[in-house]
């Protein structure tokens, strides 16, 4: 019999889900038995034609990682979403907007402006930017074009199902592969890890208070960590209350607070939102202790940089998408 033919195709990425794949170890040998691989540009020499000459929906399933930035990407995507039974969202990227995604607080103008001109690093004196179509002699090169705000892969196509994580650790994977090799599949749209909050699962959740006695926010260099202690105890920020747990609570077993690679749970349409909702209520801004404003102030100073607390995984994906320009 025919062996299911799977895809993996990485979009606006930094490899590190690629790196997940090969973390399968030994059982990247049991997924290579188990099925045929036409595309994985990280590793194997397939070609766009490949895919092309595939019938619509020859491909079991396409695992895209990545978020989409580049029309390249688009155009890929939504070919292997023609070729494929199923399409996975792999990894925070694809699933949220992830990291890359951080750049919708940015324009294409203002990201071309810094990497082609402003670095220090950069010698530019004509102030050349890359263009779509350039003609040397008889030819003509072509670059995608660069959009202006990143997507996530639902956003550009239809997706199944989303494997959370940046990235996604090699058991979920495996266990993913699995369940899509036996056709024991959950509902689609689901995002195949636990429907509960990190703090649900986290060994430290006997030590995380209900109200915040803290009057200062810390950054994780500048205590010295109690590993026993919830981090929120400790003054550092943690998003383990509103993130899915699923990771095998991975950052809090090396003592470092929760990022919220894992996305929001079910029915949270914003992950940032929750979280700042989450943090300033468990602060005690509200209620009969109040504090004063100038201790109010100098708690919510602490949060340096809170887009990048509360929306480091999920800008292109929450309600604001993006950084509005005028
Ligand atoms: S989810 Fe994380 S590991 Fe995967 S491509 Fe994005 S940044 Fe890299
Ligand atoms: S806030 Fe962080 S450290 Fe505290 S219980 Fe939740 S996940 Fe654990
Ligand atoms: S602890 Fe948080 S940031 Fe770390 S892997 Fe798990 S979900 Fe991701």
């Amino acid at each position: 019999m025919a062996k299911p033919k799977v895809a993996f195709y990485w979009c606006a990425s930094c490899g590190g889900c690629e790196e997940t794949v090969v973390d399968l170890n030994e059982d990247i040998l049991k997924v290579a038995d188990a099925v045929d691989i036409v595309l994985w540009p990280v590793a194997l020499d397939f070609k766009r034609k490949d895919v092309e000459a595939l019938k619509d929906g020859e491909i079991a399933v396409s695992f895209i990682n990545g978020a989409v930035r580049l029309e390249e990407q688009e155009d890929m995507v939504k070919l292997l979403r023609q070729k494929s039974g199923l399409v996975v969202a792999f990894g925070a990227c694809a699933h949220l907007g992830g990291i890359p995604g951080l750049a919708n607080f940015h324009t294409r103008d203002t990201i071309f402006q810094r990497v082609y001109k402003d670095t220090p690093s950069v010698e530019n004196p004509e102030g050349t930017l890359p263009q779509e179509r350039t003609k040397i002699g008889d030819i003509e090169l072509t670059l995608p074009e660069f959009y202006d705000t990143v997507q996530t892969l639902d956003q550009t196509i239809p997706v199944d199902y989303y494997l959370p994580g940046c990235p996604p650790p090699p058991d979920s994977v495996m266990n993913a592969v699995n369940a899509i090799l036996s056709g024991q599949l959950p509902e689609k749209g689901t995002v195949l890890a636990p429907n509960k909050a990190l703090c649900d699962t986290c060994p430290r959740n006997e030590t995380k208070p209900e109200k915040l006695s803290i009057k200062e926010i810390k950054r994780p260099w500048e205590i010295k960590i109690d590993s026993e202690k919830c981090f929120l105890e400790q003054g550092l920020i943690c998003c383990g209350p509103f993130t899915r747990s699923g990771c095998g609570e991975t950052c809090i077993n090396a003592n470092m607070p929760c990022r919220g690679c894992f996305g929001p749970v079910d029915g949270v349409v914003d992950q940032g939102a929750r979280g700042l909702s989450a943090i300033v209520s468990l602060l005690g801004l509200e209620g009969e202790e109040k504090m004063t404003d100038e201790e109010v102030e100098k708690l919510v100073g602490g949060l340096e940089d809170p887009a990048g607390i509360f929306y480091r995984f999920s800008l292109p994906s929450s309600l604001l998408r993006r950084k509005r320009v005028a």
